[in-house]
């Protein structure tokens, strides 16, 4: 499909909304061919719109698209998949908006990384099916997405001397961009002692398919850690909390959350 064409079909999960004038709405798509796509969608809040439905937040469909000077034009939409299930529940409709939060904002326009496409595609149909393993799901949605665009924290070796790291006593700073052994990590800025275990855990989350994930048997402890160090790096490279991450927390607070995160 040439890129130059006046106009491309390409699959696309909706990542982002906001009206636009009197019935438009412009649109943020993450593309499979294309990455990120901004594009208005012409008097899509019109009542007999034929694009309504199919533009929802997180819908995957198939979008026709038209170039335009500053914003791309959609010109057709058809649902793919609605991930109507994910929508009836308040935590992972949540848990969805984070997704797509860290998706439009880590992501530049044009950028096409059809793994990422697949990531956050698999990610959200794992939360409409109602499975259980959501937390660990939501981590390695996380560690991928880092991998996927060059920021995944380092596991392996010490981010100060570059030593293979020993089990033993670890730290882990999102400002050093990853692990730390023993002797580099009481030095660092930010640096947090880390269980051996927790890196253990990210190192798979970071590569392994979501299957596998599924399966994991992870403690409650160790949860707690991975969660709160790829929050710190994520929070790093975007320089502030996503506002998402901040519902997820009040929701939580708030004692919305389901029980197997509420009792952590
Ligand atoms: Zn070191």
């Amino acid at each position: 499909m040439a890129t130059t064409a006046r106009t491309y079909r390409t699959e696309a999960i909706i990542v982002r909304r906001t009206d636009f004038g009197e019935a438009d709405r412009i649109v943020t798509l993450y593309t499979a061919a294309y990455g990120k796509v901004r594009a208005v969608a012409r008097g899509v809040r019109r009542p007999r719109s034929k694009l309504g439905g199919s533009l929802e937040l997180f819908s995957h469909t198939e979008a026709q698209l038209a170039r335009g000077r500053d914003l791309d034009i959609i010109t057709q939409a058809e649902i793919v998949r609605a991930y109507h299930h994910l929508r009836d529940d308040l935590w992972r409709t949540s848990l969805a908006c984070y997704a797509a939060e860290l998706i439009d904002r880590l992501n530049e326009v044009r950028q096409p990384n059809p793994p990422l496409f697949m990531l956050l595609r698999d990610t959200l149909g794992y939360l409409d099916e109602g499975g259980s393993a959501e937390a660990l799901v939501m981590r390695r949605f996380e560690a991928q997405l880092l991998g996927l665009l060059g920021y995944l924290p380092e596991l392996y070796r010490c981010t100060a001397c570059s030593e293979r790291l020993q089990p033993g006593r670890l730290y882990y700073s999102e400002a050093s961009g990853g692990a730390l052994c023993s002797d580099c990590g009481p030095g660092q800025q930010r640096a947090r002692p880390v269980s051996v275990r927790a890196i253990k855990t990210l190192r798979l989350l970071a590569q392994k398919s979501l299957d596998y994930t599924t399966r994991l048997q992870v403690g409650a402890a160790t949860a707690v850690e991975v969660e709160e160090l790829l929050q710190a790096s994520v929070t790093y490279i975007l320089e502030r909390r996503p506002r998402a991450a901040e519902f997820l927390g009040r929701l939580k607070a708030d004692g919305l959350a389901p029980a197997a995160v509420r009792s952590r």
